[in-house]
């Protein structure tokens, strides 16, 4: 399908989307249910199932999925929520959208997760959440997390948008805190174009989060066009319109199936390219940890601007000359003029973040990336690492 050419551009991602994919959302075309209907339905329990997970609520979106999380966890005007400084936008964006602090932490340079050390600091008597981010795909140590809010009314909601499939001591990310929150953006390990799914144990917060999805109406209100419906329904809240189309689903279901496979095929890529860096003066690649299986969402190499000469932007331009793609995996929360204002953020307030920032790239890493493209990166990096190294 979306083949890649091994001379043209490397893109930095290519969603890895097959003849079954396509089949299934022509089939939910022909079936005359378009928005959230069995499909959906089908998706949730598959996805429930996999990760270990009692309830699976889908939405259009992980950052609907974090919101809609909060929200059930009770957050409001007043509370603060602690997430990491090195994360995407949406992760303290939903906390602001229900009024509370995003209260922002600090980075372990080791793994480049929320720092522990970083959180325990940040606690406060109005902290009520904190949404830890399985970076790259790496999962957080939850334990010590968990420990540091032990006894208090702090709930650990997961951002996982990139810890599909990902393992923390052989459990599941999705079957462990009071909610995990996954996202099927195009970039993600797992597609549906945009969507995204909350997984939680808790029937109260699963069956909260499903009504507020959708207007806050009233239990499987969009059944209400269906044979086996019924046209009434009830309004319990105001709620929001985030449910998943069945178009969507069609496509999630099929990737689920492959999840395995795909992620099988990014881990080669990524021993590939750390045996091919591991040697190279200035550069640290990414740790295996014990304990912690990583789902390759991204593969991020680090240099030190010190030893290598034109440092991680240097590198993202030569290799953009030689025709790959790359990006960098965040500039962090607190360098942005929003939480810079706002809050008086500054740079040496998250010593690790702001240098981690410094160094980092984000290499192409998708399933099906060809060994020629891979060669291909390999030899670029090295190739103009050796040339810029003292
Ligand atoms: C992609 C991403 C999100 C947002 O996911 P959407 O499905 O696009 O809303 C949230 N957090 C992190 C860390 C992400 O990478």
């Amino acid at each position: 399908m979306n083949e890649q050419s091994d001379s043209g551009y490397i893109p930095f991602n290519l969603p890895d989307i097959g003849a079954e994919e396509i089949a299934a959302v022509v089939e939910v075309l022909k079936s005359g249910w378009l928005t959230t209907g069995p499909t959906v339905k089908a998706f949730e329990a598959e996805f429930a199932d996999y990760v270990g997970a009692r309830y699976a609520v889908a939405v259009n979106s992980c950052t609907a999925a974090l919101h809609l999380a909060l929200e059930a966890a009770g957050i409001g005007p007043g509370d603060e929520v602690i997430v990491p400084t090195l994360t995407f936008a949406a992760t303290a964006e939903v906390v602001a959208y229900l009024r509370a602090k995003p209260v922002l932490a600090d980075c372990d340079p080791r793994d480049l997760n929320i720092s522990v050390a970083s959180v325990r600091a940040a606690l406060t008597d109005k902290t009520k959440a904190i949404i830890p981010v399985h970076y790259a795909g790496l999962p957080c140590d939850l334990d010590p997390l968990r420990d540091a809010v032990k006894g208090r009314e702090i709930a650990i909601i997961e951002d996982a948008a990139h810890a599909v499939p990902s393992r923390y001591n052989g459990r599941m990310i999705g079957s462990i805190s009071k909610a995990t929150c996954f996202s099927f953006y195009a970039t993600k390990t797992l597609t549906t174009g945009e969507g995204g799914m909350i997984t939680t144990d808790d029937p109260a917060m699963a069956e909260r989060m499903r009504i507020m999805s959708l207007h806050g109406i009233s239990r499987d209100a969009w059944k209400r066009f269906a044979a086996d419906g019924n046209w009434y329904y009830e309004i319990l809240r105001p709620g929001f319109k985030y449910n998943l189309t069945d178009i969507a689903a069609a496509l999630g279901r099929v990737q689920l199936r492959r999840i395995e496979s795909m992620r099988e095929k990014r881990a080669a890529v990524a021993r590939a390219y750390s045996d091919a860096f591991r040697d190279l003066p200035g550069v640290v690649v990414p740790g295996d940890i014990p304990g912690r299986e990583h789902s390759w969402h991204l593969y991020v190499l680090r240099l030190d601007p010190a030893r290598v000469r034109g440092g991680r932007d240097g590198l993202i331009a030569a290799l953009k000359e030689r025709g790959i793609g790359t990006s960098v995996h965040y500039t962090p929360l607190h360098l942005h003029p929003y939480y810079r204002e706002a809050f008086g953020y500054k740079p040496e307030d998250f010593p690790a973040a702001t240098r981690a920032y410094s160094e980092m790239v984000s290499l192409p890493l998708y399933s099906h990336m060809s060994g020629a493209n891979v060669a291909r990166v390999v030899g670029a990096v090295r190739e103009v690492v050796l040339a810029a190294v003292a």
